[in-house]
């Protein structure tokens, strides 16, 4: 299936809220002149319902995406995967440079601690299991499914994995319960939720973003410790905005260049 002839073909590397509303807010404004694929790496069983072409599974690495970047003729890339997706932001830096494909890259601003806050930042989640103990009892953890099992066996704490789907979780016990959901979540819900498991740590990643934020601030009012878990190193530099908005901003400059090129 391709899109509408002479169409400019984007790319968009998904799996994040930016990106969803990247491409219905894209397709909305510029209809038939776009024809946005967006890839998921197919890590949630039921991921929701995209606009446009989506297209499931990984590329084969860098060299595996400048082979598609070639073969599907793709004119932008936009590269909106998760702040703590380790490896695509990368791969997607070498494969545009490799290719020429202008490439954009959409992460939103992590949070930032303030008045009340009483966060531990770590390095990585593998740090965070092995710190929780120092820190609480009864866990709130929300690292998302794929790293969850670094939390299957701390020793004198219950842990609370909350996640989409129960899949890649470890299995339930006594003290490993499960919580599954997605979000937004609602401030008072999630005091709510930290009362009722009577948590004493939530371990987060500073993912940022507005729809899972509540946590910190149900955190800040019950003053309960955060370990936040820091950010991994960003891929090459280039062109690299903070929001949906930018980010169509910077769509529509390259068609507008991309309109006088084709008038002269
Ligand atoms: P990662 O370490 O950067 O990616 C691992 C591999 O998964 C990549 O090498 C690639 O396989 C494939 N992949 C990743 N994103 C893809 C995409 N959008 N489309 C097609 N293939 C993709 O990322 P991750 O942490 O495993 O995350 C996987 C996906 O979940 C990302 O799309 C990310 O946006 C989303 N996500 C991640 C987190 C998180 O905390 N890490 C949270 C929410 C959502 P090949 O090398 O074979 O191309």
């Amino acid at each position: 299936m391709t899109g509408p002839a002479g169409a400019r073909r984007i790319l968009i590397l998904g799996g994040t809220g930016e990106a969803r509303a990247f491409v219905e807010t894209a397709l909305a404004r510029h209809g038939p002149a776009i024809d946005p694929i967006t890839a998921l790496a197919g890590r949630t069983r039921t991921p929701a319902a995209l606009p446009g072409r989506v297209r499931i599974g990984g590329f084969g690495g860098a060299a595996g995406l400048a082979d598609y970047l070639r073969a599907e003729a793709i004119d932008l890339l936009i590269d909106a995967t998760h702040p703590f997706a380790r490896r695509m932001p990368h791969h997607a830096a070498e494969a545009a440079a490799e290719t020429g494909t202008p490439r954009l890259r959409l992460e939103r601003a992590p949070w930032r601690a303030g008045p009340g806050d009483r966060w531990h930042p770590v390095g990585s989640v593998e740090e965070a299991a092995e710190r929780l103990p120092d820190h609480g009892r009864r866990a709130l953890v929300t690292v998302g499914a794929q790293e969850a099992a670094r939390f299957a066996a701390i020793a004198g704490a219950c842990v609370h994995l909350r996640a989409i789907d129960a899949a890649g979780l470890p299995p339930e016990r006594a003290d490993l319960r499960h919580i599954l959901a997605r979000g937004p979540f609602d401030p008072a819900a999630e005091r709510a939720l930290l009362a009722r498991h009577r948590i004493d740590l939530l371990v987060t990643k500073n993912s940022g973003g507005a729809a899972t934020v509540a946590k910190l601030e149900a955190a800040r009012a019950a003053s309960i410790p955060v370990l936040m878990v820091e950010r991994p190193a960003p891929p090459a530099p280039g062109p690299r905005v903070e929001t949906v908005a930018a980010a169509l901003d910077w769509l529509a400059k390259r068609l507008e260049e991309r309109r006088r090129d084709a008038m002269n």
